[in-house]
């Protein structure tokens, strides 16, 4: 236990510390940093900072010694709370949740994996061999969807460039029974341009298979591919849409003044064959678009040179977007439950691993940054009304005085960008949908006009898009220190419009691939039947974000906040400030606070009895009293912290772990 252990590696809870401070709180991570302890409580709340090296804390003991036991019995880990939410969904039958949190570098998708091992590992003893199958396909699944949505970047070599959500299915025997995973927002931008030292997602370098990690990768996703059930022609289909766009990047456009040409050798062709089109269909759809006249006339339409360049970057970003959603459909219908009757099986319960891209607030921020910092103060939202609220309603239904706790509510946040008809996403889809020509600039003076007044929206010199985080817990905390993103609106139309002309989707869906034609159903529609108000980017997001956050909040949350130590990928430095500044944003300070301010552990009287009752003369081997509540009192009087705790209906709270060390302690010397 890592009390035991003293506190010269820091304290293992925040809860702990003598004052919350930002400078205590800064001081103790860092102390366990350096002491190679890199999981820290703050109540059910594990932060992690990444170690950047090998620990070894994952192997079968750790698994072992965490299997099963209580949050306070071991030191912190992944394995504590993903046993945590184990447990609560096994024996409490209820669905929980793990939000895993934390900017790009962070340690968000290695804490995923490790959480999914560690349930991989405790589960099916008897070896069943329909859920080792479920397992392996699960797992196996993060080997595919990192290779064809993750990309190095100058953050972090192996970037997560898309929001996963996963929800595993358990029997009531607590087995694996199948699975479903969200993707959110790729950033299918970088297909045709990366920045400066960035690469493009790894899948492409498997098709080139230029270096000896690319080939490794590569057989180690074909054989996930493989185990996952992908046919042979499906895995080819794949990888010749990858071909395609790499050809499509090839391509460029000349004009002679009167029309203009494709430049690009042999491309074209290359194209056709990968893609099974006609080389003229394809040379047509590169060059011209279909547009309905407003006398319902079908005529078409010659691209100037850009508007072709245009054309083919949306159409290789499409492929792309679509191949990606494809793979994710296809594993999940590998992993689906089916044939699950709970008449017969019992309740279905689910735990939720939510590996998503944290605040983004970089010296350029765009569309992408807007979108990614609005889901996270969507989830910052969800964790301060499940936290607190969840934790004021329990004091009520167990007739506990609550002392108030004053924390900013961002939901005047959320607000600004998603209200109907007010807010920043309306206002953007309203200029998208306006015929004409309305420019980001004239879509920026209309958002200053209509939000300048709002206390979260600070109107900026062109061409920024102004900001709105500002959340400060309450007049006595210290406000985040972060500063408010400025977005640059160059771009913000465009990427929201997202369009692609309608006659590369009828291209793809006339193709004679089946996989191809698949992934383009809506290329069998004509020009007139072609809706002229699609849905936008942000409102599609904004859609699949609050289906998440509704898909979370009915779940018991568990939180991994994870944080990055430095820039450098070092194990050795902690750089003091970046650390700061990612504990603001994280709000653990207010974390902390809350679990301070009320008690930090609850145990119903039953289940603390059984657990201690040999730790006290009138409870061992039984009691004489009248309830177990009395019992309980017993135990608590005899160890002398009879101020540490309060008497709930149903339930003992205790106010700090200490306590608890205490009674541990004394049962592990029995
Ligand atoms: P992004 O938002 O860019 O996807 P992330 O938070 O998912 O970032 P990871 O990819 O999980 O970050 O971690 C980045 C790198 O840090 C890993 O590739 C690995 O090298 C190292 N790392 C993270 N966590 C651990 C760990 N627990 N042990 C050892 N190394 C780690
Ligand atoms: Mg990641």
């Amino acid at each position: 236990m890592a009390e035991l252990e003293g506190f010269e590696f820091g304290k293992s809870d925040f809860v702990l510390l003598d004052e919350v401070t930002m400078e205590q709180f800064l001081e103790n991570l860092k102390l366990r940093f350096e002491k190679g302890r890199i999981y820290t409580f703050i109540g059910e709340v594990v932060v992690s900072v990444n170690p950047y090296r090998q620990m070894d804390v994952y192997g079968k003991d750790a698994i072992d010694a965490y299997r099963g036991r209580e949050l306070y019995e071991n030191p912190p880990h992944l394995y504590a709370v993903a046993d945590a939410a184990y447990k609560a969904m096994k024996r409490r039958a209820k669905d929980t949740c793990i939000v895993i949190s934390g900017e790009s570098g962070a340690g968000k998708t290695e804490a995923s994996k490790y959480i999914m091992q560690y349930i991989a590992a405790i589960t099916n003893p008897s070896q069943r061999a329909e859920v080792e199958s479920v397992k392996n396909v699960l797992l196996k699944s993060n080997c595919v969807l990192e290779a064809f949505g993750n990309a190095k970047t100058n953050r972090n070599d192996n970037s997560s460039r898309f929001g996963k959500y996963m929800d595993i299915n358990f029997n009531f025997n607590g087995d694996p029974t199948g699975g479903h995973i969200n993707n959110y927002l790729l950033e299918k931008s970088r297909v045709v341009q990366q920045q400066e030292g960035e690469r493009n997602f790894h899948s492409f370098y498997q098709v080139r298979l230029s270096s000896s990690d690319d080939r490794s990768c590569h057989r180690a996703v074909m054989g996930a591919l493989k185990v996952i059930g992908f046919s042979e022609e499906e895995v080819s289909s794949v990888y010749k849409i990858l071909s395609t766009i790499l050809h499509l990047g090839n391509l460029h456009f000349e004009t002679d003044g009167e029309s203009v040409q494709v430049v690009g050798g042999d491309s074209v062709r290359h194209i056709s064959e990968l893609t099974d089109t006609e080389p003229e269909s394809v040379n047509k759809a590169l060059l011209y678009r279909t547009v309905a006249t407003g006398g319902g006339e079908v005529i078409e339409k010659g691209h100037s040179e850009q508007e072709a360049s245009y054309g083919r970057d949306a159409f290789a970003k499409a492929l792309y977007e679509r191949l990606f959603a494809w793979i994710v459909g296809r594993i999940n219908s590998v992993i689906e439950v089916k044939n699950y009757n709970p008449a017969l099986h019992g309740k279905n319960t689910v735990i939720g691993v939510l590996d998503i891209y944290g605040f983004e607030i970089f010296d350029n921020n765009s569309f992408e940054q807007f979108c990614i910092n609005y889901c996270n103060e969507k989830l910052q939202q969800l964790f301060i009304e499940l936290i607190l609220r969840q934790e004021q309603e329990e004091y009520h239904r167990e007739g506990i005085t609550w002392q108030h706790i004053d924390y900013f509510n961002n939901q005047i946040i959320v607000d600004l960008v998603e209200q109907p008809h007010k807010g920043i996403i309306s206002i953007l889809d309203e200029a998208c949908l306006t015929a004409g020509k309305v420019t980001d600039t004239v879509c920026l003076d209309s958002m200053n006009h209509k939000l300048g007044q709002h206390p979260h929206y600070t109107s900026l010199r062109l061409p920024l898009v102004s900001t709105w985080r500002a959340v400060r817990p309450s007049k006595e905390m210290p406000p985040h220190t972060i500063t408010d993103p400025l977005y640059s609106v160059e771009g913000f139309l465009d990427k929201n419009k997202d369009p692609l002309f309608q006659d590369f989707k009828r291209l793809m869906y006339n193709s004679s691939d089946p996989v191809l034609k698949e992934m383009w159903p809506d290329g069998q529609l004509s020009i007139t039947e072609v809706t002229k108000r699609p849905l936008t980017a942000a409102t599609l997001f904004k859609n699949s974000i609050i289906a998440l956050v509704d898909k979370l909040a009915c779940k018991e949350p568990y939180y991994v906040r994870c944080i990055k130590p430095n820039e450098v990928k070092s194990p050795m430095l902690f750089d003091d400030a970046r650390c700061r500044h990612q504990v603001a944003y994280l709000g653990l300070l207010e974390n902390v606070r809350v679990r301070r301010a009320g008690f930090a552990y609850r145990q119903p009287y039953e289940r603390f009895l059984q657990r201690y009752k040999m730790t006290c003369e009138y409870t061992w081997p039984n009691h004489l009293m009248s309830s177990d509540r009395e019992a309980v009192e017993a135990i608590v009087v005899q160890h002398g912290f009879e101020g540490d705790v309060a008497y709930g209906h149903t339930k003992l709270f205790v106010r700090t772990p200490r306590s608890l060390f205490t009674l541990e302690q004394e049962r592990a010397a029995l």
